[in-house]
């Protein structure tokens, strides 16, 4: 079949990958000059989310207090905003947050195959590094965290437990004073660089052949009529939109894989999904002193803060701003931004003091798109030749593999893997249209 993606962030090119294995004929189109520019440029660096760093669930938006929560809320009286941070919150109970992580739990253990198998065929290196260390500071956090361990038993995922001094003892960077209540050590999870992943793999698509990557172009609107699929290319820089047709390529199939630009193309379609951006901030902060540089990835489990190791650098990511609805395209006021990179500044103070410059750190932020239900949609809607794989939050790395090869999958025919339960609770239309 001729497939058509739209999105070349590590969502999209992950489906044009899977989609070119299983014998399509693949179009990216892609509006910046290359892959991952989107919130794939960004990424923090952890590959696969566990029960404490999904963006739900009991220690998540748990206190009013942005520095406390890690989230700065800016949604005045937007109503929309409101009422998905009342969403969010229903996920905070743990029978609930539990049963939610067991939907997407199949999820992530297809992405996890889904990633071994390309770098088993492939042999790519993009600065993989095993062990996340997760550090949670107060004792009543330390207790909302405890939902999150139990999920770790239930579900067999390699880790261990650390008192303040166990985890100092193992990381020397990370200082027992002042006191902190606790750590948890994922000594076989992974960081790398996502942007670099994205990279190699259009790399090997661009060598395989098959995959047409129609960069500097962007979709203005997709076109469902009867049988038919296809899309329409908004001009290109410079172009006089009343002295040309309208460019449109047909296709067999669609992806929708274009991170926040999906809600204005679902939009159009008449499908209005309740999904909302998050603003997240990164700082690429120089090594102070290499003695004092941690050697696993540290993350600040209730700010959701991560700080990784990557070549002579640290890459700090988090600092959210949620705001209203409409806002989140314009730049945010330089006090906003002001505080959420003093709270990248404070994590990194705290758990790893001079280990960064962060006085010479570069400041980068990017919209990421957060469901109300934590999970993302992927699947069919609205039309037998309409395909999404977009939502995957904060977490959006390893998601994107998986649910990549769930698209592969559905295009083709091919029953997927993954249990009834999760498909239905991935669908795009399961909020209604
Ligand atoms: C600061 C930050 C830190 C993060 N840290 C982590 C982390 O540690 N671990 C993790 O797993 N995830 C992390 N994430 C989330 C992760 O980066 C995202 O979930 C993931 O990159 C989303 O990929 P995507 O392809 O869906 O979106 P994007 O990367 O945004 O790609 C979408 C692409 O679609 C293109 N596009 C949009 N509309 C159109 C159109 N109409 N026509 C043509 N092209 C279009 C855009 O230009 C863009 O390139 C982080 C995100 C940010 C911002």
């Amino acid at each position: 079949m001729d497939v058509i993606v739209i999105g070349g962030g590590i969502a999209g090119v992950a489906t044009a990958y899977q989609l070119r294995a299983a014998g399509h004929r693949v179009c990216v189109v892609e509006r910046f000059a290359t892959v991952a520019q989107g919130a794939t440029y960004g990424h923090g660096g952890t590959v696969l989310p566990t029960p404490l760093d999904v963006w739900f669930g009991p220690t998540f938006m748990h206190s009013r207090q942005g520095a406390k929560s890690g989230v700065i809320r800016k949604t005045g009286f937007n109503g929309a905003a409101r009422l998905f941070e009342k969403q969010l919150s229903s996920w905070q109970e743990p029978q609930a947050f539990s049963r939610q992580y067991g939907l997407l739990r199949p999820l992530i253990e297809a992405s996890r195959d889904a990633m071994a198998d390309v770098e088993a065929r492939f042999g790519l290196e993009f600065e993989q590094s095993n062990g996340v260390l997760y550090l949670t500071r107060s004792a009543q956090e330390w207790q909302q965290t405890q939902p999150a361990l139990e999920l770790l038993r239930q579900y067999e995922v390699p880790h261990h437990v650390l008192t303040p001094a166990e985890c100092a003892a193992f990381e020397h960077s990370v200082p027992t004073d002042p006191e902190f209540a606790g750590g948890v050590l994922f000594d076989q999870e992974r960081t790398a660089n996502c942007p670099l992943f994205t990279k190699l793999i259009k790399q090997t698509l661009d060598t395989q052949g098959g995959v047409q990557f129609m960069l500097n172009r962007e979709v203005e609107a997709i076109r469902l009529d009867g049988q038919r699929a296809a899309v329409e290319l908004a001009p290109r820089l410079g172009e006089l939109t009343s002295s040309r047709e309208v460019d449109v390529i047909n296709a067999d199939a669609i992806v929708v894989a274009a991170g926040t630009g999906t809600l204005p193309l679902l939009e159009r379609l008449g499908l209005r999904v309740p999904l909302h951006p998050l603003r997240l901030h990164t700082l690429s902060a120089p090594i102070a002193h290499e003695e004092c540089a941690p050697h696993v990835a540290i993350v600040d489990a209730v700010k959701r803060i991560t700080i990784t190791r990557m070549n002579h650098r640290l890459r700090i990511a988090g600092g959210a701003v949620l705001q209203g609805a409409g806002q989140a395209d314009k730049p945010l006021s330089e006090a906003v931004t002001k505080d959420a990179l003093a709270l990248l500044g404070q994590a990194t103070h705290d758990w790893i003091p001079g280990a960064a410059k962060i006085s010479a750190a570069l400041s980068w932020d990017g919209l990421k798109l957060l469901s109300p239900d934590g999970l993302p949609l992927v699947g069919n809607a609205l039309h037998p030749r309409l395909f999404v794989n977009a939502g995957h939050g904060p977490a959006g790395w390893g998601l994107a593999c998986g649910a990549a090869r769930l698209v592969a999958d559905l295009i083709g025919g091919v029953t997927p893997e993954l249990p009834a339960d999760t498909l239905a609770a991935l669908r795009p239309e399961r909020f209604g249209r």
